[in-house]
C-alpha cells in the first residue's frame, strides 16, 4: 500500500476541514530520537515533534519501558472512579512544579479539554460567562475553546457560547501596538485592557485566558511583564488569569519552566497538554483549590489521567528534570536562534526571527513591508522537507515557519537543521 492510496482513502473518509501538511502529504511510520522515517523509507530531522508534542524525542527507552511496564500489568484502563497510583504521583509533581499555591490538578486527554475545564471552573467561580481573550490566540477546537480563539481560520463555528471581548496581544510587528518599544507596549496593552473592560463588558467578567507565547499564532508574544501588568488590573475586579501553557510549558522556552514565569506573576489557573505525554494523550488544568473546587457538580473523565498516559507522563517528567532539558532548550535554542538571526540578517523577506528556547519562528513578508508572504513561506516549508527537515507553519496569515523540536535536540542536530533551513530560505527567495 502506497501513501498515495492512503491519501485517497483519507480524503474519502475524513472531513475536508482537517488540514494536511505538504502538497504531497507525508505518512510517518517510525521515529528515533529527533528523527522520523516516512513510508518510502526517507528519514527527516524532526523540528516540529508533531506540534511541539514529542517533547523528549521518539522511541526514548525510559518512556517506552514505563509504558510497557504498565501494559504488562494487563490494566490499560480503570476510569478515574478508581485510585490510579501514577495519576496521583504525577498530580503531586505537577502541583509542586506549577508554582500555584494549594494547587489541585485535573487530568484530561487534550489541551482543548484542559482549557474547556479551566473555562468551566472560571465561569462558575465568577458566576459569569464574560471572558477576555487575546487576538491571534488558539485554545482548542471545542465549542467554548473555539469561542476564545482569536483566529477566525481556526474558529470553525461563528456561534459563540461565551461573551468574549478581545485584547491586543502586545505583539511587535503589526496592529495598534506595533512600533512601540517594549515598555510602551505594556502600557498600551494595559490601557487597551482598561478600555475593553470599561466599554466592551458589563458586570462581572470571569477570566482572561492567554498564551505566554502564542503557538498557532506564530510564536508571537508581548513583552515580558505583560501578564503581571494585566493581572494588576484584573485583581482590581477579581478577574481570574488562565495561562494556557499547552505549548510553552515544561521548560521549552529555556528561560523558565512555564511561560508565565517570564511575566513575574502567578496565574490562577494553568493548562497543560502536548509535551507531557510525549505522544500519549495527557493534558490537564492546575488551579488553586479555592478556584478549582468551584465546579458545581461532580465531574469526571473516563480516560483523563489513565494508567498508561500517566505512566508515560511520570517517565517524561522525570526524564525532563533528570536531564535538565530546560537548560538544553536554552543552550541549543540559542545556537539555533542566533544562527538563524545571523543567517537571515539583511534579508528583506524576513521580518523577524523570534521566540524563546526551542520555540522559534521566522516570519516572511514582501520586501520593505510587513505584508505577509504566505507563498514564500510555503516554498520554504516544502524546501525544508525536500532537504530532510520537518518544520511547522503557522501565524494568522500563514507566513510563519515554526520550530518546536524535541527538547533533547543536540547541538549537532541544531546546526544540521539550521543549515537545511537557511538553504531552503535562500533558494525559496531566489525562486
Ligand atoms: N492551547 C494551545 C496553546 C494549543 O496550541 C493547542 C493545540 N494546538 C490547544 C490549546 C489545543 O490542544 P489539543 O489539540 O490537544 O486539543
Amino acid at each position: 500500500m502506497t501513501s498515495d492510496d492512503l491519501l485517497a482513502r483519507h480524503r474519502a473518509v475524513l472531513p475536508s476541514w482537517m488540514p494536511l501538511y505538504y502538497a504531497e502529504p507525508l505518512e510517518l511510520v517510525a521515529g528515533s530520537g529527533r528523527r522520523v522515517t516516512d513510508a518510502a523509507g526517507r528519514t527527516y530531522l524532526d523540528f516540529f515533534g508533531g506540534v511541539l508534542t514529542t517533547m523528549v524525542g521518539h522511541d526514548i527507552p525510559e518512556i517506552r519501558e514505563a509504558v510497557e511496564r504498565q501494559l504488562r500489568t494487563g490494566l490499560v484502563h480503570t476510569s478515574t472512579l478508581y485510585l490510579i497510583r501514577r495519576q496521583v504521583e504525577l498530580a503531586e509533581k505537577i502541583a509542586r512544579l506549577s508554582g500555584i499555591p494549594d494547587a489541585r490538578v485535573f487530568f484530561t486527554n487534550s489541551g482543548t479539554e484542559a482549557n474547556e475545564a479551566a473555562l468551566l471552573v472560571a465561569t462558575n467561580h465568577r458566576r459569569s460567562h464574560q471572558i477576555l481573550a487575546v487576538r491571534n490566540s488558539y485554545h482548542g477546537r471545542s465549542y467554548a475553546t473555539m469561542g476564545v480563539t482569536g483566529n477566525r481560520g481556526w474558529s470553525a463555528s461563528a456561534l459563540n457560547p461565551l461573551q468574549v471581548a478581545w485584547l491586543h496581544s502586545g505583539e511587535r510587528l503589526r496592529g495598534l501596538l506595533a512600533r512601540l518599544d517594549a515598555a510602551d507596549r505594556v502600557d498600551a496593552a494595559v490601557e487597551d485592557l482598561r478600555e475593553v473592560l470599561a466599554t466592551q463588558t458589563a458586570g462581572e467578567v470571569a477570566c482572561l485566558i492567554a498564551e505566554p507565547v502564542q503557538g498557532v499564532g506564530g510564536f508571537v508574544h508581548g513583552p515580558d511583564g505583560l501578564f503581571a501588568a494585566w493581572k494588576k488590573v484584573l485583581d482590581e475586579h477579581g478577574i481570574l488569569l488562565i495561562s494556557d501553557e499547552v505549548q510553552t510549558g515544561w521548560g521549552r522556552t529555556g528561560e523558565h519552566f512555564w511561560g508565565y514565569q517570564a511575566h513575574g506573576v502567578t496565574p490562577d489557573l494553568l493548562t497543560f497538554a502536548k509535551g507531557i505525554g510525549n505522544g500519549f494523550a495527557l493534558a490537564g488544568v492546575v488551579g488553586r483549590a479555592e478556584v478549582l473546587e468551584s465546579v458545581p457538580a461532580i465531574s469526571f473523565s473516563t480516560f483523563g489521567g489513565n494508567p498508561v498516559s500517566t505512566a508515560a507522563g511520570n517517565a517524561v517528567l522525570d526524564y525532563l528534570l533528570d536531564h535538565d532539558l530546560q537548560g538544553n532548550a536554552a543552550r541549543v535554542g540559542a545556537i539555533l536562534g542566533d544562527g538563524l538571526r545571523a543567517a537571515t540578517a539583511g534579508l528583506d523577506r524576513v521580518a523577524e526571527v523570534r521566540g524563546k528556547g526551542l520555540m522559534l519562528a521566522v516570519e516572511f513578508v514582501h520586501p520593505g513591508t510587513v505584508e505577509p508572504d504566505a507563498a514564500l513561506t510555503t516554498r520554504v516549508f516544502e524546501a525544508c522537507r525536500a532537504g530532510g527537515l520537518l518544520v511547522g507553519k503557522g501565524g494568522l496569515y500563514g507566513n510563519v515557519i515554526r520550530m518546536g523540536p524535541p527538547l533533547t535536540l543536540t547541538e549537532d542536530e541544531a546546526r544540521e537543521g539550521l543549515a537545511i533551513l537557511v538553504d531552503a530560505i535562500r533558494a525559496s527567495i531566489e525562486a
